[in-house]
C-alpha cells in the first residue's frame, strides 16, 4: 500500500513564504516524508476558490481587464523566492484536471443517490444574490445588510446524525478526538453548491452560475494529485482547525478508484516568535545551513508529532537534539535505521523523528527545501 503525502490546499492569500513560513508547513511536511519514502516530488497544491480572491479580483478588474485563472498563477508564483518554483509544480482547486474529477465524481455520487440536486431553502443577499448564512449578518461579497428567502437548485448532501463524519480511519497517524467530537457537530443537510465568481462550474449538472463548494474542491485536488502518483492512500496535511472546517464537505470527496484520503493532522511552528528563534541562533551560533534544516525540516516534522503545536518554550530543546543528531550523521545513512524510519512514516508513527539513532540516518544530507523560510 502506496502512501503519499500532499500539502493541505494553501489559501492564496496576501502573504509570501518568507513573511509567513507558517504557511508552508503542510507543504514541507509532505515534502520531507515523501523524500524519506523515496517518493518523487508532488505539485504544490492551493486554494483559489475565495470570497477574498473574487474582491481581489473585483477591484483589479475595475483598472484593467485580468483574467482571473492567469491572476491567481501569478499570485501565487510570486510567493515563493525568484527561481524557486517548487519542482514537482502546483495544481489549484480550479485547474482542468481538478474539475474533471470533480463532475465526474459528482455525477457518480449523484446516480448512487449520496447527493441530491433539487430546490432549497436558501437566503441570498437582497443586493448581489450572493448566497449569505442563515444569521442576520451582512453580505461578505458586498456589505449589503438586507438578505431575501430564495429557493433555487442546489447540490446537497443529507447526512444521518447518528453516523459519525469522521473515524479514526480517516487519519494517518493519531486521530484526535476532539476534531471527530467537532466534526460532528456539522448540520445534517450540507448544501454543496455555493455563489462565487470563481470555482469548479456547476453549470454541466444544471446549476448555472454556481460553484462547487470549495470545502470539497480541496479533497478532490489532492486525490487529481495523488491519482498522477499512483498512490493508495493520500495523506494530506492539515491543522485541526482547518480539519474541523472542512471535514463535513468533504466527506464523500475523500477517496474514489481505490485511493483514499486521509489527515495527517499537524499542530502550529512558532515562527511568529521570530526574536525567540534569532535569539537561540546567536546565542547557539547556529550556521545557516543548520537554521534551514531546524526551520524548514526538522520544525515542522515537530509540528506533525506535537498535534497541539510546537511551544515556543521546546524550540532551545529541539535545536540541540537536532544539532547532535547532525553531528552523528554518517557519509552513508544506515539502511536499518532509514527503514525503520520508512515503516514508522507509513504507518503514521512520528516517534522517530525524536529517536536519536534513527534521526541521523534520515536528515536530509544538503537542504534543498523551496521557499527560503527561515524564520
Ligand atoms: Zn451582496
Amino acid at each position: 500500500m502506496s502512501v503519499v503525502f500532499f500539502n493541505g490546499p494553501v489559501q492564496n492569500g496576501d502573504f509570501t513564504f518568507a513573511d509567513r513560513p507558517g504557511k508552508a508547513v503542510g507543504i514541507r511536511i509532505a515534502e520531507a516524508l515523501n523524500t524519506v519514502l523515496s517518493t518523487p516530488p508532488v505539485p504544490h497544491l492551493w486554494n483559489t476558490t475565495t470570497l477574498a480572491g473574487d474582491l481581489r479580483h473585483r477591484e483589479l478588474g475595475a483598472r484593467e481587464a485580468v483574467d482571473r485563472q492567469a491572476l491567481e498563477a501569478r499570485l501565487i508564483a510570486a510567493k515563493y523566492p525568484p527561481g524557486d518554483a517548487p519542482s514537482g509544480g502546483m495544481l489549484t482547486d480550479t485547474d482542468p484536471e481538478v474539475s474533471a474529477l470533480a463532475l465526474e465524481m459528482t455525477g457518480r455520487l449523484l446516480a448512487d443517490g449520496v447527493l441530491t440536486i433539487a430546490p432549497v431553502p436558501v437566503r441570498l443577499c437582497a443586493r448581489c444574490g450572493h448566497m449569505t448564512g442563515a444569521g442576520p449578518h451582512p453580505c461578505r461579497s458586498c456589505g449589503h445588510t438586507v438578505t431575501r428567502a430564495h429557493t433555487g437548485r442546489h447540490l446537497f448532501a443529507d447526512r444521518d446524525p447518528a453516523q459519525p463524519v469522521l473515524t479514526r480511519e480517516d487519519f494517518h497517524g493519531r486521530a484526535p478526538a476532539h476534531l471527530m467530537d467537532i466534526a460532528g457537530n456539522a448540520p445534517e443537510r450540507l448544501i454543496l453548491s455555493r455563489t462565487r465568481d470563481h470555482g469548479i462550474d456547476l453549470t454541466p449538472l444544471g446549476l448555472d452560475g454556481l460553484v462547487l463548494d470549495p470545502r470539497a474542491a480541496l479533497h478532490i485536488a489532492v486525490l487529481a494529485a495523488a491519482r498522477r502518483h499512483g498512490a493508495d492512500v493520500a495523506a494530506m496535511t492539515t491543522t485541526l482547525g482547518a480539519a474541523a472546517h472542512i471535514a463535513a464537505h468533504g466527506r464523500h470527496f475523500a477517496r474514489h478508484d481505490g485511493t483514499r484520503l486521509v489527515y495527517a493532522v499537524h499542530g502550529r511552528v512558532p515562527y511568529d516568535d521570530t526574536t525567540h528563534l534569532a535569539k537561540l541562533y546567536r546565542v547557539h551560533r547556529v550556521d545557516p545551513e543548520i537554521r534551514d534544516l531546524f526551520a524548514n525540516w526538522f520544525l515542522p516534522l515537530c509540528s506533525l508529532r506535537e498535534k497541539a503545536g510546537v511551544q515556543a518554550a521546546q524550540l532551545a530543546g529541539l535545536l540541540k537534539f537536532l544539532r547532535r543528531a547532525t553531528l552523528a550523521r554518517t557519509a552513508v545513512p544506515q539502511d536499518t535505521s532509514l527503514e525503520q524510519a520508512r515503516q514508522a512514516v507509513r504507518a503514521g508513527d512520528m516517534r522517530w523523528l525524536m529517536d536519536a539513532r534513527v534521526l541521523p540516518h534520515v536528515i536530509p544530507p544538503t537542504p534543498t527545501l523551496e521557499g527560503g523560510a527561515n524564520g
